[in-house]
């Protein structure tokens, strides 16, 4: 193990060690100033994400403006007590046996790794939502820095510091940390200081992480967002009345950003019909016209190139367009093809992500073909259902069958776009994340990275503050099974 790491998980354990003095007020004021230390990066910051990922400037000041939503409304959950799920079941000494005080709270799980995302260099990267979660949870962070952006990662992370320190926490706080290999990287997840880590990115990439920390003698979570094709589910009422628009619509989500979501609706299912029909002659048109566009850096383009490669040589994909102008180095075109619901029951390999504006169309005989095809998907984060209340009500197992394969399920709108708030699941079965029961996007991806931890027959004065008697912090708390405000007396 190099010095540097040696010394970042030192810090990060003695902070932890150190943070117990600090109350959760201090927390949320440190989530407001790194808030505000984010906002008041200049111009430099956008350019400087603009060279390294290639995305466009619109785009990078949008997700500037998320980043820093996602610190303040963190905070916010955090001081109206959402996160900290207090609940209280008062002493009954009149019971045989009698009953003990009990009071419950979520604390910090210790020091947490993050491991960011090539295709977000804010939201999903050093200063996203892994990290501002584990922050509000009461951890400390060590960013393993991504090399697809270093130098935005770099001023992330000096404004996150700038943040610590003015604020009075401990520098170990929040550390950051370039691996120059895998080993390195994995230290951060193998090392007894390190209790969770928070990973976005490839299928290999997270399940290399949960296997480390699975080999452990004290296995810890990893909260690893990785692969989705997120399918969209084309119903036959809705179909009828509107098959060019929905193609039109589709193909602008599909490719959004050279389809580099995490989100991206890859796949199709649907009956074949002469409304399908439709529907794939007008995406044709569509991703005729798409003009190609550079992707996030060399090695996400040939990953795109490679893995289109693969998919189109499966048995029975047939190729319905390509972008017309032609791609340079660098960038992806957008490329449709399609297969026959019986070819897709047969080959897993029709499930492989291909990362960037791809789309397989599966065209179904009938309606029991197309839920023997759902049966087959394996977990994603969003299912997208284009239908009518007709339709839902004519496929009701098709419409609960969706439901067991993913995180978020959608009616008539599209997956692209995933919206910071407290209802959002951004997570789904395996294989589209590690651990299906928790959302790294919203308020509520705060959980993750904590433990319950009760109080049994505790003074009120050396209990935490969201468990006194007189509710210092006003917070909603469970007492004797009831959600109130109300001071115990
Ligand atoms: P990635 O290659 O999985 O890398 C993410 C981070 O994990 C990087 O810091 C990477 O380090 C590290 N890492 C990867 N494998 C590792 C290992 N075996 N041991 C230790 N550390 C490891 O993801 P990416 O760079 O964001 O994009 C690559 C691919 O991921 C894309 O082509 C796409 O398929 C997928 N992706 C999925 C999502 C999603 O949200 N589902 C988002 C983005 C990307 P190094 O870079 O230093 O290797």
């Amino acid at each position: 193990m190099t010095k540097e790491i040696e010394s970042t998980l030192e810090k990060a354990q003695d902070a932890f060690t150190a943070l117990g003095k600090f109350s959760i007020s201090q927390r949320v004021a440190l989530m407001r100033t790194v808030a505000d230390e984010i906002e008041s990066l200049g111009p430099e910051l956008i350019s400087t994400a603009q060279e390294e990922s290639h995305l466009p400037e619109g785009r990078l000041v949008g997700e500037k403006g998320r980043t820093i939503f996602q610190w303040r409304s963190y905070a916010d959950a955090l001081e109206k007590g959402s996160s900290l799920d207090a609940s209280i079941d008062t002493a009954n000494t009149e019971r045989t046996p009698p009953k003990p005080d009990i009071r419950k709270t979520n604390v910090g799980l210790g020091p947490v790794t993050v491991f960011g995302a090539s295709n977000f260099p804010f939201a999903f990267s050093t200063a996203g939502g892994d990290t501002a979660g584990a922050i509000a949870a009461g951890c400390t962070v060590i960013v393993k820095a991504h090399p697809g952006h270093p130098k935005t990662s770099k001023m992330m992370a000096d404004a996150i510091s700038r943040g610590v320190e003015k604020s009075g926490f401990p520098e170990g706080t929040f550390s950051h940390i370039v691996c120059e290999t895998y080993e390195e990287a994995q230290i951060l997840v193998s090392h007894p200081f390190i209790k969770a880590v928070g990973f976005t990115g490839s299928y290999q990439g997270g399940m290399a992480l949960v296997e480390v920390a699975n080999k452990r003698p004290d296995p810890i979570p990893v909260y690893a967002e990785m692969g989705s094709i997120n399918p969209v589910f084309l119903l036959p009422e809705k179909l009828s009345t509107s098959a060019s628009e929905l193609a039109k619509q589709y193909a602008a989500s599909l490719t959004l950003g050279v389809g580099q979501f995490c989100t991206n609706p890859g796949l199709v299912i649907s009956v074949e019909s002469e409304d399908l029909n439709l529907f794939t002659d007008t995406l044709q048109e569509e991703i005729l016209k798409v003009v190609p566009a550079p992707m996030l850096n060399a090695g996400i383009a040939k990953g795109y190139a490679g893995n289109l490669d693969k998919m189109i040589s499966q048995n029975g994909v047939e190729v319905l367009a390509v972008a017309t102008a032609e791609a340079s180095e660098g960038q992806g075109s957008a490329t449709v093809a399609s297969v026959s619901g019986l070819d897709f029951l047969l080959n897993d390999a029709l499930q492989n992500e291909v990362f960037g504006p791809f789309a397989l169309i599966v065209k179904c005989k009938d309606a029991e073909e197309a839920l023997a095809v759902t049966a087959k998907i394996h977990g994603q984060l969003t299912a997208t259902l284009l239908a009518t209340s007709v339709d839902l009500a004519e496929n009701e197992a098709l419409v609960s069958l969706i439901g067991t394969k993913c995180g978020r399920i959608i009616f008539n709108n599209f997956p692209t776009g995933v919206e910071v708030c407290k209802s959002m699941h951004h997570g789904g079965p395996f294989p589209s994340a590690s651990n299906n029961q928790y959302t790294s996007v919203g308020a509520d991806s705060i959980k993750r990275f904590v433990r319950p931890l009760s109080f049994q027959n505790w003074p009120d004065e050396f209990l935490p503050e969201e468990l006194k008697n007189s509710n210092p912090l006003n917070i909603w708390r469970t007492v004797n099974n009831e959600l109130t405000k109300e001071a115990i007396s």
